[in-house]
């Protein structure tokens, strides 16, 4: 099998929503700007109205002689140019069931390329040849992995985008979910070092708000999202230690190691983060510094689903627990269901991203009672639904 070309289709469609898809936005690094604190968050659309929710996305599509196309996506319009113009000429030709050759060529030929968009690209490429080759052996992914390592996995909640700082919309969104089955739920803070105590104390009512709703035998993690400081985060850990987080994620923007280590020897809290780092080299340097107790990869951004493992390998021998990062859900229940359960305990579900992610999807996979389960069909599961595609058209570079 050989591949004969690489596309970039770009899909326009509406979601139906129940009022605006973002309600409120996490915090950012760069928030200790005021004039940046007031941003709104415009992530993956546009509101159109209260109802209603306009996306366009580019999906990869690598085609082969065989008859078996692969898909990724969505990813977006700067890594998807860079498939085209960075990689695809290495690619046409070749054996796409090779991910290991072809993994290593894109590396070395993009030799600027180590991070951001243009390993996003090659994550997106390798999540493609990954589908072709479930396709080509006829079996689901998590098949040819090795798995299934049990029948179905716990998702936990991750409620980026509904408001954070109304305590009751807070609990009934809690309850919400609770009672929909999840046995997790992660919330991200809207305040950083720069909003002074009332920020830290909005940020501390979060976290009171959700142990006293969701009670005691529950998992809670809260979501930093690169943007505290050190002398920030200390203060912050001491005062929500108390309510029992089962992790704090990404205190700090990823290249400041020796910070996090710092901070891990601060908190009884254990520290999860890296979902902004890139590739076993990358994640090689928080494992070293024994900076973090859970690495969260993400998939379509650290070097696709042949460097997750890889991640996942050098973690799991350092018995690290590997849970990805969860936009997308499609290749990720692939990868948790070919890990132990002690290592990889939970599948993150960002509830509105991967509304939007999965939304041209036929098969979207979504949680029942809490519990996403195994995808039969071979490959990735990627085949579309034409009736959602309202505009199409191919990028050209
Ligand atoms: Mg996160």
């Amino acid at each position: 099998m050989k591949i004969t070309r690489l596309r970039i289709r770009r899909l326009t469609g509406t979601l139906t929503t129940d009022g605006p898809m973002w309600e409120d936005r996490l915090v950012r690094p760069i928030d200790i700007y005021p004039e940046h604190r007031r941003d709104p968050w415009r992530q993956g659309g546009q509101q159109i109205d209260e109802r209603h929710f306009r996306v366009t996305q580019d999906f990869l599509d690598i085609e082969t002689d065989a008859g078996i196309t692969g898909r990724a996506g969505p990813l977006w319009p700067d890594a998807a140019r860079l498939v085209l113009t960075q990689l695809a000429h290495l690619l046409i030709g070749q054996d796409p069931t090779a991910t290991e050759l072809l993994w290593d060529q894109m590396h070395r030929f993009q030799v600027h390329g180590r991070q951001g968009d243009a390993m996003i690209a090659l994550s997106s490429v390798d999540c493609a040849l990954w589908d072709i080759r479930g396709q080509a052996f006829g079996q689901p992914i998590w098949r040819l992995l090795g798995g299934p390592t049990r029948e179905a996995v716990p998702a936990y909640a991750s409620m980026l985008g509904y408001a954070v700082e109304d305590m009751g919309r807070v609990r009934d969104r809690a309850l919400a979910f609770k009672a929909q089955g999840y046995t997790a739920q992660k919330w991200f803070f809207r305040h950083g070092p720069m909003s002074g105590h009332e920020g830290l104390h909005r940020n501390v009512a979060l976290v009171r708000t959700l142990r006293e709703t969701l009670g005691e035998d529950y998992d809670i993690m809260l979501d930093c999202w690169q943007s505290m400081n050190f002398d920030y985060a200390v203060r912050l850990c001491e005062r929500i230690e108390e309510f029992r987080p089962r992790w704090l994620e990404e205190p700090f923007m990823p290249d400041r190691i020796d910070t996090h280590a710092k901070l891990k020897a601060k908190t009884r809290i254990p520290l999860s983060g890296a979902e902004h780092e890139y590739t076993r080299w990358g994640f090689r340097r928080f494992v070293d510094a024994g900076a973090l107790d859970i690495l969260q990869p993400d998939i379509y951004w650290c070097g696709g689903l042949s460097e997750t493992l890889k991640i996942a390998a050098l973690a799991t021998a350092h018995d690290l627990i590997v849970i990805p990062h969860g936009h997308s859900t499609p290749i990720g229940i692939h990868f948790t269901v070919a890990q132990s359960p002690i290592h990889t305990p939970y599948q993150e579900y960002l509830v509105k991203w991967n509304d939007i992610n999965m939304h041209f999807l036929a098969h979207p996979l979504r949680p029942v009672n809490g519990m996403l389960g195994l995808p039969a069909a071979a490959g990735a599961n990627m085949a579309l639904d034409p009736a959602k595609i309202e505009q199409e058209s191919e990028v050209m570079v």
